[in-house]
């Protein structure tokens, strides 16, 4: 009945179009004429664990930026548990300033998984109904919770000799947190994102909804949800598509000195070799003394001799990083497929690095470096990421400026870079990309020590990236944030560009009073205060 008025509302565009976009956009200037811990959330009977004590956990993200407390916390055992306290939310209309967020893993880098004075749905907490495994036919899958890490999943997958296809760098986040966003990494150019790899979610929409998608069933909402930042509903299952999993795992990495040379192979081997690789990333070293040493751990240089007498201070290098997976018999055909493709790449031949790794240590990584962090109280600073997808007319314009005058060294973290092509991406998801088919991820993952006033410290950090930001935005490189993170609507309309009338058009049809993720500070949280309409009718005639 709602959604149906919705639509006919935005058939009636523009005038009563932009009318219910002020009331979408109304903000309260002054919110403390409202209770903070609304009556009702105390009073209204739950089937999950509604929590008003022990909240700060939830009150701060991987990012540790942010400290916005929580009203309470849902630990959710079903789908109907969330839509209840959703429902609820919704039909105290304008009344409410509640807003409420899923928390996946909390590693959102700017706040994103926070509901300052609302409720945070805690979604590690709902597990059942567990993995359900469909492995009959050419198309297995898993159905999972969104609450479920992408690492529990691989281990269970590996049971039944199956994986997932695509993946993030890091696994201990949660299905339902990278959907979200995209889940972008190496495998991404064969495989497309994780959006890409899905073929079912169940979604409890902004008005307490309870819908199933699919391509073929509501897929307007299928797509809003993927790469939706949360903004229309929240994910609570999924159907993951799954792939015969490998044992093992070639890993290689080289460098480049030559930028040209370093995204020429890059591209070739992402168009061209599709099968013959699967996964591929890079990283920018700047400035990084003794580098060969520090993979010596993991990696065997192909050439000792030549390796030991490699130097890299004071330069600027392009390490491309490479993965093929193989089963065991298939060992000599492997090697001789990879020198083969090796043998056409013009990367340094000192630097050459090959590591041959189960197919588990190569996916779970990160999770060594994290425990190394970990042992020395390094895995809690700010992190301060900037990620930016950087089409690929632009991207020597890019470099040229960015690694060679604004970023001094990668010491507080690494910089990744590599391409992907999105002509067999999924189309008509949320997730906002460069125009052009081939973009470059561009990741800058730094840390900060709070207490330094130095180049590691917080500020240092964040000139730099705003002079990176302010650079893309001067040169207009077209360049789009991944992970994105604005502080005004105009800031969002420009980001979502063409796409801003289809993000308006689903906020209203599915979350219309914007309670969703306010984390993402898109469209602030609708109630009775009605904003001055002037000025909203200004912003949105711009
Ligand atoms: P949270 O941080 O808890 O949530 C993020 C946002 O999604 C919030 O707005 C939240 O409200 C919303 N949300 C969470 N769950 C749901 C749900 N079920 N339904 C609807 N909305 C929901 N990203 C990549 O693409 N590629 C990478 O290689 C990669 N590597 C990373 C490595 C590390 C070490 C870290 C910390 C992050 C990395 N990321 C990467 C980013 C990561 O994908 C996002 O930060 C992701 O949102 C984190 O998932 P989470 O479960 O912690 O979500």
């Amino acid at each position: 009945m709602f959604i149906s008025q919705a639509n006919i509302l935005f058939k009636l565009k523009p005038l009563v179009f932009k009318i219910a976009l002020l009331f979408l956009l109304g903000i309260t200037t002054n919110r403390n004429h409202l209770p903070t811990n609304p009556p009702s959330l105390y009073t209204m009977p739950f089937f999950g664990n509604l929590s008003f004590h022990n909240i700060n956990h939830a009150s701060k993200d991987f990012g540790n930026r942010y400290h916005l407390i929580p009203t309470a916390i849902l630990y959710p055992n079903s789908t109907s548990n969330i839509a209840h306290i959703i429902k609820h939310v919704f039909n105290l209309g304008l009344t409410s300033h509640l807003t409420v967020a899923a928390r996946g893993h909390g590693h959102s880098l700017e706040g994103q998984s926070l509901a300052p004075d609302g409720v945070v749905i805690h979604m590690e907490s709902y597990k059942s109904p567990g993995m359900a495994f469909h492995t009959g036919d050419h198309y297995p899958y898993v159905d999972v919770s969104a609450g479920e890490l992408w690492i529990n999943i691989l281990h269970e997958s590996l049971k039944r000799g199956l994986s997932p296809k695509s993946w993030t760098d890091y696994l201990h986040l949660t299905v339902g947190g990278t959907l979200s966003n995209a889940g972008i990494s190496g495998q991404a150019f064969r495989h497309g994102p994780q959006i890409n790899n899905v073929y079912r979610l169940r979604v409890v929409t902004g008005r307490g909804d309870v819908v199933t998608c699919s391509d073929e069933q509501n897929a307007d909402l299928f797509n809003a949800a993927l790469g939706g930042l949360g903004q229309f509903g929240i994910i609570t299952e999924a159907r993951i598509a799954l792939e015969p999993a490998p044992a093992k795992v070639k890993w290689i990495r080289a460098l480049y000195s030559d930028f040209t040379a370093f995204t020429n192979d890059q591209e070739r081997l992402i168009s061209s070799s599709r099968d013959a690789l699967d996964y591929l990333e890079g990283f920018v070293v700047i400035n990084r003394t003794r580098l060969l040493n520090s993979w010596r751990s993991s990696f065997n240089p192909k050439d000792p001799v030549q390796a030991e007498q490699f130097t890299s201070e004071g330069r600027v290098l392009f390490c491309l990083e490479l993965a093929k997976y193989f089963n065991l018999e298939d060992v000599g055909e492997i090697e001789r497929e990879v020198d083969s493709l090796l043998s056409e790449l013009s990367f340094i031949r000192s630097t050459l690095f090959v590591s041959e790794v189960s197919y588990v240590d190569f996916l779970d990584r990160v999770h060594v470096s994290e425990m190394k962090l970990r042992e020395n109280n390094l895995w809690d600073m700010p992190h301060l990421w900037l990620n930016l997808l950087v089409p690929r007319s632009s991207i020597y314009g890019f470099a040229k400026q960015v690694f060679h005058n604004i970023v001094e060294d990668t010491s507080n973290g690494p910089v990744l870079i590599y391409p992907v092509d999105k002509s067999r991406w999924k189309n008509g998801t949320s997730l906002v990309t460069p125009e052009e088919d081939v973009f470059y991820l561009v990741a800058f993952l730094s840390s900060a020590v709070p207490s330094s006033a130095g180049k590691d410290g917080l500020d240092a950090i964040l000139t730099r990236n705003r002079r990176i930001v302010k650079f893309i935005s001067e040169s207009n490189l077209r360049v789009k944030q991944y992970l994105p993170h604005y502080n005004t609507t105009q800031e969002w309309r420009e980001h979502f560009g063409a796409k801003w009338e289809i993000f308006l058009r689903r906020k209203m049809l599915y979350d219309p009073l914007a309670i969703l993720a306010p984390g993402q500070r898109i469209i602030p949280r609708a109630n009775a205060k009605i904003p001055s309409s002037k000025n909203n009718l200004k912003e949105l005639n711009k």
